[in-house]
């Protein structure tokens, strides 16, 4: 197979060079003083990007799952009620971790295609009159479905209850590619990783804790060592960390932050926004249909698709492996040899994303789709042509 070639799955993304050049770096010892030079701006720089200032961002050595577990067990007790929403696959698993950590779980089942249903969280926050209900979780973007949810919506529901539960955001495949607003979302827990905007290996779960968030952490009665935010959060205090930090990646998140800054957060948004439309005309000419139901769940990060009656998306997703070398996201859970996804997040450019729609687009016609070769490629062409110099496009 072709090293060469792009991923076009939702996480990890590519790494540019720019990033992969600053992990490659010797090992310092991390008790050495100058560690801190290289730590403390990574943590200051990250609160920029998750919006916050009275926040404060600690990170684990872990997947995005980590993250989840760091959340729950930091923050509640074996027995508390959380209210969850399940409209796909990722929700789906963070819903597992609650109900294995012996949480009382309330789930609100919905149509996997919709996105977190600000209107039911009220209902069910205004009925909870003894006010059970400790958090309310949220997936800010559904990467097995390509939704994306509205987050203040569903604090303006809790604000409208007068609820006092704490709000916690997923936000691993949306942070660093579409906007999120930490402090004026009035979201208490924020969870990301390093292998998605950030552009890095899979390593760091990143946690946002707010100030309230922080305060019930000291009546958290979940067993926790690892993730124990109070052991991260004194560590980090004296320019340090409670274990072994993952140097390499926190070298790399440092450049990532540099790259994303240097392009700028809003137009970061912008050029994701931009690829995402490119690939809606791409699917709208193809004559097939996203998941997502309706423009405002649109995700700009990825795009779940399904594939017409009568054909296989893992069929299609490793034929354009085997015959072309490229990675394409297969259906996850109910969407499995449904729906196929293309991730369009992290460090990529119009160009790149063109060259992802033509493999699918062969694949396809291989395949015998009714899917005219070619077509889909020219609707994306005709609109980054018309949209060119809205977003600078990096991958430097
Ligand atoms: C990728 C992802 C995660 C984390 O998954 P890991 O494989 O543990 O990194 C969590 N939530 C969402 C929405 C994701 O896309």
């Amino acid at each position: 197979m072709s090293g060469q070639n792009p991923v076009f799955i939702p996480g990890p993304t590519n790494i540019p060079d720019r990033l992969r050049r600053a992990m490659d770096v010797q090992t310092t010892d991390h008790r050495a003083p100058d560690f801190v030079e290289l730590f403390a701006p990574v943590l200051s720089n990250l609160k920029k990007v998750f919006k916050t200032e009275s926040g404060q961002v600690v990170l684990f050595p872990a997947s995005g799952t980590g993250g989840w577990e760091a959340a729950i067990t930091n923050i509640l007790s074996p027995g508390d009620k959380v209210l969850i929403a399940r409209y796909g696959m990722f929700s789906h698993r963070w819903i597992d971790l609650c109900q294995r950590h012996n949480l009382d779980v309330e789930v609100i089942e919905c149509e996997w295609g919709t996105g977190a249903p600000a209107d039911l969280f009220a209902e069910r926050l205004s009925a909870d009159t003894e006010h059970r209900i400790k958090a309310v979780l949220v997936t800010h973007n559904e990467t097995a479905t390509g939704v994306l949810s509205d987050i203040n919506a569903v604090r303006e529901a809790m604000n409208a209850s007068s609820h006092p539960a704490l709000l916690f955001v997923d936000c691993v495949s949306s942070l660093a590619s579409m906007d999120f607003r930490m402090e004026e979302w009035g979201v208490d827990l924020a969870i990301a990783g390093s292998q998605k905007g950030f552009m890095l290996t899979t390593g760091v779960a990143i946690v946002a804790f707010s100030e309230k968030a922080i305060e019930a952490t000291r009546s958290a009665t979940c067993p926790r060592t690892f993730f124990d935010f109070g052991d991260m959060a004194g560590a980090n205090a004296r320019g340090g960390f409670p274990y072994t930090p993952p140097l390499q990646l926190i070298h790399g998140l440092s450049a990532a932050m540099e790259m994303l800054f240097d392009e700028g957060l809003d137009n970061v948004f912008a050029r994701h926004f931009r690829l995402a439309e490119g690939v809606r005309q791409a699917v709208k000419a193809w004559g097939l249909r996203l998941c997502a139901k309706s423009p405002e769940l649109y995700s700009d990060s990825v795009s779940a698709i399904f594939v017409p009656e009568g054909f296989n998306s893992d069929e299609l997703t490793n034929h354009a492996y085997d015959a072309y070398s490229v990675s394409f996201g297969v259906g996850l859970g109910e969407m499995g040899g449904k729906a196929f996804r293309i991730g369009h997040l992290g460090s990529l450019t119009d160009v790149m994303v063109l060259s992802g729609l033509a493999t699918i687009e062969m694949a396809m016609v291989d395949l015998d789709y009714p899917v005219q070769l070619g077509s889909g490629v020219a609707a994306a062409q005709d609109y980054y042509r018309k949209t060119t110099g809205l977003a600078l496009s990096q991958a430097a």
